[in-house]
């Protein structure tokens, strides 16, 4: 309960604060990587997060509570998902691919828990890569980073915007241990003719750790083109099957406030 205070207190000062200051991202513009190129440095420092669990609030749409996948499809063929489920978590099962969740948002405050399991093999973006996609279409990165010791492009790190934006720091924990993403998402705006009005914008907490604030996202999420908007209205929530090779990784506590 205190955590969930200090969070909600920390998301009001970020929303009450990003008025005439630069956003992150803004500030990074200067830096030009117009084709979203893979990026080595600056390397973010380590951070070690604090031992805090988030339960939900009473208004929370409960996502995924260890139990069932109800609330959520196959995003291929929207059949029941198929993913694990055992022990209170829901363990990616690589074979059935991406899942989504039945309900459709717009901006929304978003808990969710991930682990890398302990026996995680595999280097760079082929160690325990998921993923949390906004809207469907904006990568949240999932990877085991601990301690910096899994060496990828850092706008492909956890707690990056998919090759867009660096994490301000990496309080990632370690591979056989929970991390938590607290996110609050604003939803883009586009106009009548499908151009961008407004673009999403995203603040993450990763282990109650400031790790992206208020950064406008660029478009929807591509490894090899650059990204762009696409018009969409409301969107389901997506969590990503990687192809890689190592050991799947699982979610748990799983909830949204719209
Ligand atoms: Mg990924």
């Amino acid at each position: 309960m205190k955590h969930n205070l200090v969070l909600i207190t920390a998301l009001l000062w970020v929303t009450a604060n990003v008025h005439g200051q630069k956003t992150i991202k803004e500030a990074n513009s200067s830096s030009s990587n117009p084709e979203n190129a893979q990026v080595y440095e600056p390397i973010p420092p380590v951070v070690v997060p604090g031992e805090t669990f988030s339960s939900p609030p009473s208004d929370a749409i409960i996502l995924f509570n260890g139990k069932n996948l109800d609330e959520w499809v196959s995003e291929k063929d929207q059949s029941p998902a198929k993913w694990t489920v055992a022990n209170g978590a829901a363990t990616v099962d690589k074979s059935s691919g991406d899942i989504e969740t039945k309900r459709k948002f717009t901006s929304y405050q978003l808990h969710i828990e991930w682990k890398i399991p302990a026996d995680i093999t595999g280097s760079g973006q082929a160690r325990g890569n998921s993923g949390v996609f906004l809207s469907g279409r904006y990568e949240i990165q999932v990877l085991d980073n601990y301690n910096n010791e899994n060496k990828t492009y850092v706008n492909g790190m956890a707690g990056s915007i998919y090759r867009e934006s660096i994490p301000l720091c990496n309080p990632e924990k370690k591979p056989g241990e929970w991390n938590v993403y607290d996110i609050a998402y604003t939803d883009p705006q586009f106009n009548d003719d499908g151009s961008l009005k407004t673009p999403a914008r995203v603040t993450i907490f990763f282990n109650g750790v400031l790790v992206q604030n208020n950064v406008a996202i660029e478009g929807g999420t591509s490894t090899d083109t650059r990204h762009v908007y696409v018009k969409h209205g409301p969107a389901p929530l997506r969590l990503q099957a990687h192809g890689d090779k190592s050991a799947p990784i699982s979610f748990r506590n799983i909830w949204i406030r719209e």
